[in-house]
């Protein structure tokens, strides 16, 4: 078996045992990288500091003065966490070699926990986008099938971690772009509860909906990495001030007596017969692990892609305001100021940025907020208190990630609103502010992943891991890796 292959608690156990070290592991990643090009998972690859980083962690081990769990182990980065040692494009031509100046917290913290940082991973412009088809560094390929979109926004960090370039990666997740990619590509991916991970130093889309979360290959993974990120940081004004209990001390506590509800909207018609018989057999795992399982209702859940979308459109022409061609990255030959920004920003930004910028300025203008921005923030009210309800009288909720599995590349770009509905199961937990972890359960009869989605309650995510190590434990769907072809 290639190292590259372990996940990132099998490796971290290895490191600790002293039967592989960092810079084995980090060499085959890299090679990983170099072997398959026409994956497009990075935009930066830093290989010369991460082989430099991988050797200082040896010798931190060999000195018996290891930073922990994730010391040695390669990591990789949406291009939307800011770095003060690499470029951060956020798959835009307008931040092109744009270079922070400082490190974003949750790349500290990374640091200071000794994890490699192998470099920057594609993934769709500002993060706007459901299949890493919208970056000014061309389109991700999914590793499972070259035909197929990795999902996005998050893709690179998705495809990266299911083709072994690295052990692990972050993402962010605004209405669906860390689950719906990982449940594309078969691993996991967690989004946690609004507030839970630190947002300083990253790239914005949406304020009120953007969360940074991993990817790893195991429930355990996806533990290891929150026990680094997550928790409070006075740099972050939406950062929580709470406990962060440790996930990994109740990972083995199985399911007995768990409450799961399965929200009926969630299982409309709409959804690939495939993907709902493998969903529901992995419920009946469960069942048969001793849970129990409920039917509930999300009345307002037919409101929340149109919700949804108003906001973070809002949200995003606001954000985007700051992009002008003086402060950061591109600016167009021009002398006279407003055409300066006019003709940077028209050809800074790729079609979809724009198609949202407008939107949003529209349903911001004066006449128009009333009847669009404002109504969506009393729905929005509305669907968080769905939540509220249904979580009376159960734990967690149950559903697929996405109604299909990952469509074919250029199937959808044509059509932004085909787009959209692709995230009609995710954007749900991003409006009530929840955490959702997607997990591996299945494959389709083409062998395409299928991904199940676990909604907790707010800061509940130690509770969706242990549903999903027992799902795990039966299943074993995390076992399998896509076949590499160059
Ligand atoms: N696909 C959704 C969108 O395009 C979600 C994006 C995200 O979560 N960043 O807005």
């Amino acid at each position: 078996m290639n190292i590259a292959d372990l996940s990132l608690a099998e490796a971290s156990d290895q490191l600790a045992s002293g039967t592989i070290s960092s810079e084995a592991l980090t060499s085959a990643c890299l090679s990983r990288i170099e072997a398959l090009p026409a994956l497009n998972t990075f935009i930066h690859v830093a290989a010369t500091t991460a082989m430099k980083e991988a050797r200082a962690s040896d010798t931190r081990r060999a000195n018996k003065a290891s930073l922990g769990p994730l010391d040695g182990i390669p990591i990789g980065l949406k291009d939307l966490f800011v770095t003060k040692d690499m470029p951060t494009t956020a798959g835009s031509k307008i931040l092109a070699d744009w270079q922070a100046p400082y490190d974003g917290t949750v790349v500290k913290r990374l640091r200071e926990a000794g994890a490699v940082i192998v470099g920057k991973n594609n993934q769709d412009e500002f993060a706007m986008g459901s299949s890493n088809e919208h970056s000014a560094a061309g389109p991700c390929v999914n590793p499972w099938h070259k035909d197929r979109v990795p999902g996005g926004s998050s893709g690179g960090s998705a495809a990266a971690v299911a083709a072994g370039q690295v052990l692990g990666s972050l993402g962010t997740d605004t209405g669906g772009s860390i689950r719906q990619p990982a449940s594309f590509c078969g691993i996991y991916g967690l989004r946690p509860t609004y507030g839970r991970v630190s947002r300083s130093g990253v790239v914005a889309f949406a304020s009120s909906l953007d969360q940074v979360g991993p990817f790893g290959r195991s429930a355990k993974d996806i533990a290891l990495l929150m026990n680094v990120i997550g928790g409070f940081d006075p740099l972050d004004s939406t950062s929580a001030q709470r406990d962060h209990p440790d996930p990994l001390l109740t990972l083995k506590n199985g399911v007995k007596g768990l409450r799961i509800g399965l929200p009926h909207e969630y299982f409309s018609a709409a959804i690939d017969p495939e993907v709902d018989q493998v969903v529901r057999k992995a419920v009946q795992a469960l069942q048969e692990a001793g849970a129990t399982v409920q039917s509930v209702s999300l009345p307002h859940t037919k409101h929340a892609l149109s919700t949804y979308y108003i906001l973070c459109m809002a949200e995003a022409s606001s954000n985007l305001a700051r992009y002008d061609g003086v402060r950061y990255g591109y600016r167009a030959e021009e002398t006279e100021l407003r055409k300066m920004y006019a003709r940077s920003r028209f050809e800074g930004f790729g079609p979809e940025v724009i198609r949202r910028i407008l939107l949003g300025t529209y349903v911001l203008c004066a006449g128009y907020r009333e009847a669009y921005y404002e109504r969506a923030q009393r729905v929005r009210t509305l669907i968080r208190r769905d939540f509220e309800s249904a979580y009376e009288g159960i734990d967690i909720l149950l559903s697929p990630v996405s109604p299909t599995v990952a469509f074919e590349r250029g199937s959808k770009t044509n059509d932004p609103l085909a787009m959209y509905t692709a995230d009609i199961l995710t954007l749900s937990v991003n409006l009530a502010g929840i955490p959702g972890l997607s997990v591996p359960v299945g494959f389709s009869s083409e062998g395409l992943p299928i991904g199940l989605q676990l909604m907790g309650k707010w800061f509940d995510e130690a509770r969706l891991l242990q549903t999903a190590q027992a799902l795990e434990d039966v299943l074993q769907v995390h076992q399998q890796r896509p076949k590499l072809v160059a």
